[in-house]
């Protein structure tokens, strides 16, 4: 009966919010002895000028290697990481892991590109980026500009004061500051121009194939903005040469995607520079 079958997709709602939420407390538990255990990994993505076809820069994206789950994606324990705080102690381990990892390509002379590294509200909460940015970089030898912070648009209008003070210090000692997936946060035009950022990072949702044609004109007002605020652009999500040929068209140079290279551990890096460095 109808009641029945009610009753049991309530049942099934129940069963799934229960297996989720014991799934959500049995990662936040691991995540918290994650950092001791080394479970954590970087993977570098290339970003590549299309023009000159040389790698302009890689961003760092963490891995989570659990011991019975396998290899958890960002999208799900990053924001359990926000949550519970925990992505303060995670990221000042990335922090210094990158910038003496970046410093050792540079030392062999594999690689001269600046690395970024996604950043969370939270880092700019207890006001305290400006020192550990400095340490890592002090402590590796990195030159400041070789090292980029990603933020995205609602941690920068968040609490905006704040968050350009902190990222103002950093600029001045030459770390560079990219806007992430921007287009999406629906920040307000108005104040882009007070936030000390080099580069704009056109989000994926934008160039997806299905919809990269409808949304050329954001595309190309979002490069215009780029440029006339002086900032660099780089489109994220380039999968096909089509969509490669079109961001050309519209003026845009420096693309991060699959096309041209996926997430890479380290160990892989140092070949791919070989093959892709001028
Ligand atoms: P994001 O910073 O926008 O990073 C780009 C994401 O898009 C990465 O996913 C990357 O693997 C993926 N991607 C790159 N090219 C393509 C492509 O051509 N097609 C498709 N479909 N995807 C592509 P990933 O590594 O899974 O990271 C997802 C998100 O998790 C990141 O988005 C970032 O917001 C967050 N995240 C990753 N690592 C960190 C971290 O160390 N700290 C913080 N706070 N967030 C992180
Ligand atoms: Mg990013
Ligand atoms: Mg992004
Ligand atoms: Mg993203």
């Amino acid at each position: 009966t109808s009641k029945d079958s009610g009753k049991n997709k309530f049942s099934v709602f129940d069963q799934e919010m229960n297996r989720y939420q014991l799934r959500r407390m049995s990662l936040e538990k691991d995540l918290r002895k994650a950092l001791a255990r080394s479970e954590f990994m970087v993977v570098y993505q290339p970003k590549w000028d299309s023009l000159m076809n040389v790698t302009v820069g890689l961003e760092a994206l963490l891995r989570w290697k659990h011991p019975d789950h396998g290899i958890i994606s960002p999208a799900e324990f990053i924001p359990i990481a926000e949550e519970t705080g925990l992505i303060v102690p995670i990221t000042y381990w990335m922090l210094q892991d990158v910038c003496v990892q970046n410093m050792s390509w540079h030392k062999d002379q594999i690689a001269n590109v600046p690395v970024s590294i996604n950043m969370s509200a939270r880092m700019f909460e207890n006001g305290s980026l400006y020192d550990v940015v400095s340490e890592a970089l002090a402590s590796s030898g990195l030159e400041p500009h070789f090292l980029e912070l990603e933020i995205t648009e609602s941690i920068a209008m968040n609490n905006m004061e704040e968050t350009v003070a902190q990222l103002s210090k950093l600029r001045d000692i030459g770390v560079r500051v990219s806007l992430d997936d921007f287009g999406t946060g629906f920040s307000s035009l108005g104040n882009l121009d007070e936030i000390p950022v080099n580069t704009l990072k056109i989000d994926q949702v934008f160039i997806r194939k299905s919809k990269m044609h409808s949304k050329k004109a954001i595309i190309s007002n979002i490069i215009a903005i780029a440029s006339n605020l002086n900032m660099e652009v780089v489109a994220e999500g380039v999968e096909t040469p089509e969509q490669i040929e079109l961001l050309q068209s519209l003026g845009c140079r420096v693309m991060q995607g699959f096309y041209y290279g996926r997430p890479m551990p380290v160990n892989e890096l140092g070949q791919w520079f070989i093959e892709n460095t001028a």
